[in-house]
């Protein structure tokens, strides 16, 4: 029935059963319900909390006219399966890190993060003005998705170890649990990289069955209680110096929208970008304390020469990976110079303050 018709129909139907006809509205809110599926086990502190932030201030900010339900991972789909449910439309929405996705698009690992690449702020900036987020968008635009940026880890920490890396040579044999772009590169350094989910890094070290794993930055590594079972705890994150967030729209569901309800959507990801990397940066500053202080932890940084080797390799698994496909290669022109940019500047800015502050 077309709305004219029916608000026809309503007061005379009205009218006949004796009341007054009600002035017709002519802007009825439209009740929109979102499913948002995350690659997060749920609530899961920061980084699940930080979706549902991201849901409730959709919520809010449309005055309900949009109602986002949260699913952590395995409650709709599985994890790894929530980049093809949004574009399925199975979801409207999701939340996870483009790199999760790299069995199908090998090129999205670009837009989280690149060992020894970008921090948080210059990763961030790239997106937004650099150009990165335009390259984004046409990397899923095949798939029907939409990306934005929506949180930040900030530079994760090496992590948690049982032997003491005093040089290169300790690298060889090492059996850490590390994934991705940080993986290939132990590996190549002489390392066995494993992938585990983060629920099972406590006991596989614990017992043994690894002798290192990295898994966020103080805050997450406390809340798993990882200096109960590793004795020391290295720094710094060289393989994850600030890996992006990202929420993922299903392209038709979006196009729906009302522009102050696209709007909306897109800003309240900006919001939780930049709140989620503040959260991280208050959280971790507070438990980095607690585990130096109270727990005793052996806090001890990557020597020199070690970095360097991580360093060259990690160029050449990130070269080979952007002469892989025209795609990856365009991304990585435009993040690369950006890059070189951004560094120099931050080294008269940022870092010199930083050794002088
Ligand atoms: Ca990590």
């Amino acid at each position: 029935m077309k709305r004219r018709d029916f608000i026809k129909t309503a007061s005379i139907t009205s009218v006949a059963a004796g009341g007054i006809a009600a002035p017709a509205i002519v802007h009825a809110k439209k009740k929109i319900k979102w499913k948002m599926v995350t690659t997060w086990p749920k609530n899961f502190p920061v980084l699940g909390t930080g979706a549902n932030k991201l849901a409730k201030l959709i919520t809010e900010m449309t005055d309900k006219r949009i109602k986002v339900k949260v699913y952590g991972a395995g409650e709709l789909v599985p994890a790894f399966e929530v980049f093809d449910a949004v574009s399925r439309g199975t979801a409207d929405m999701g939340h996870g890190a483009a790199y999760y996705w790299k069995g199908k698009i090998e090129e999205a690992q670009f837009f989280s993060t690149v060992p020894f690449g970008m921090n948080w702020e210059e990763m961030t900036s790239w997106l937004y003005y650099g150009g990165g987020m335009e390259l984004w968008r046409e990397t899923y635009q095949p798939f029907g998705v939409i990306p934005a940026a929506a949180g930040n880890t900030t530079v994760q920490m090496a992590g948690w170890f049982n032997k003491q890396i005093n040089s290169v040579e300790d690298l060889k044999g090492l059996k850490m649990r590390i994934p991705g772009l940080g993986g290939e590169v132990l590996k190549r350094a002489g390392g066995t990289p494993v992938n585990l989910p983060g629920g099972e890094l406590f006991t596989s070290l614990k017992t043994g069955a690894i002798d290192a794993t990295e898994w966020v930055g103080p805050y997450n590594d406390l809340a798993f209680g990882l200096h109960k079972a590793a004795k020391y705890y290295y720094y710094p994150g060289w393989h994850e110096p600030g890996t992006t967030l990202e929420a993922i729209i299903n392209k038709k569901a979006f196009e729906k929208l009302d522009k102050d309800l696209q709007s909306i959507v897109m800003n309240a990801c900006k919001v939780v970008n930049q709140n989620m990397a503040m959260e991280f940066t208050a959280r971790n500053n507070a438990a980095l304390d607690t585990l130096v202080n109270e727990h005793h932890v052996d806090v001890r940084r990557l020597p020199d020469d070690v970095l360097a080797k991580l360093k060259s390799l990690s160029e050449e698994v990130v070269t080979e990976l952007a002469n892989k496909n025209p795609a990856a290669k365009k991304i990585y022109a435009s993040y690369n110079k950006f890059r070189k940019q951004v560094f120099a500047w931050h080294e008269i800015s940022e870092k010199i303050y930083m050794n002088v502050r």
